[in-house]
């Protein structure tokens, strides 16, 4: 069963049939596109199923990388110190730099998120498809603290929060099952490299972390 932040039965199907000259609009964090943003300057190394999707010819990727436009890459990592980017974006919570000051950056991240959340409504798009258990990009699970700490929390990130609260549908690389639905809606399920099948909030790790998520299957 999807999370709530994921595209539904009924969005799916009211999605119309994409092709070239009228493709599936994506908003894409910019590692998944392949863009070298990522912290250590690289993209963080392959996502089979992401690049698959992207390289559809009906479909038409709008990458953005909020922390790239926040502090430049390379750069230190942000941390949400707790809870998750809802928690950020309401002023309960803060991002700090994964250094031993930990400085308080959380102004640039939330211009950025509300920039990237920006993005995905000038170009109408019809999904976003961002990379998982990061401060900003999450969706499902993101890190607490320092990364050495190894604590996480449920929910997205700033700017997966700030493109939630848009009502905009998302997904990320680790979202099998959902994924699936996706790319039969393009046409495209049979070729694609899928891995166990299974979305992120189904698997063992997070179950074994947060505990199964009410009404979702194992
Ligand atoms: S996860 Fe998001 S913020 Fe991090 S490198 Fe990728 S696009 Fe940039």
């Amino acid at each position: 069963m999807p999370l709530p932040h994921h595209p539904s039965e009924a969005t799916l199907h009211a999605w119309p049939t994409f092709t070239a000259a009228a493709p599936m609009r994506v908003l894409v964090s910019g590692c998944l596109a392949g863009l070298p943003c990522g912290v250590d300057g690289t993209s963080y190394g392959e996502y089979p199923l992401a690049r698959f999707m992207l390289a559809r010819p009906n479909v038409k990727a709008f990458p953005f990388c909020p922390e790239d436009h926040a502090y430049g890459t390379p750069r230190f990592t942000p941390n949400i110190s707790l809870g998750n980017g809802f928690d950020v974006l309401a002023g309960r919570s803060k991002v700090e730099a994964d250094t031993d000051a930990e400085e308080d950056i959380t102004e640039p991240m939330i211009r950025e998120a509300r920039a990237m959340a920006a993005l995905a409504v000038r170009e109408n798009v019809h999904l976003a498809l961002m990379m998982d258990i990061s401060g900003a990009c999450g969706s499902t699970v993101v890190y607490n603290g320092r990364r050495a700490r190894k604590k996480y929390a449920t929910g997205p990130g700033v700017a997966g929060a700030a493109v939630i609260e848009l009502g905009i549908p998302l997904v990320s690389q680790c979202d099998e099952r959902t994924l699936r639905m996706v790319l039969r809606k393009l046409g495209a399920e049979a070729d694609a490299p899928f891995g166990d099948g299974l979305d992120h909030h189904e698997r063992d790790w997070y179950i074994a972390t947060f505990g199964a998520v009410p009404g979702t299957s194992a």
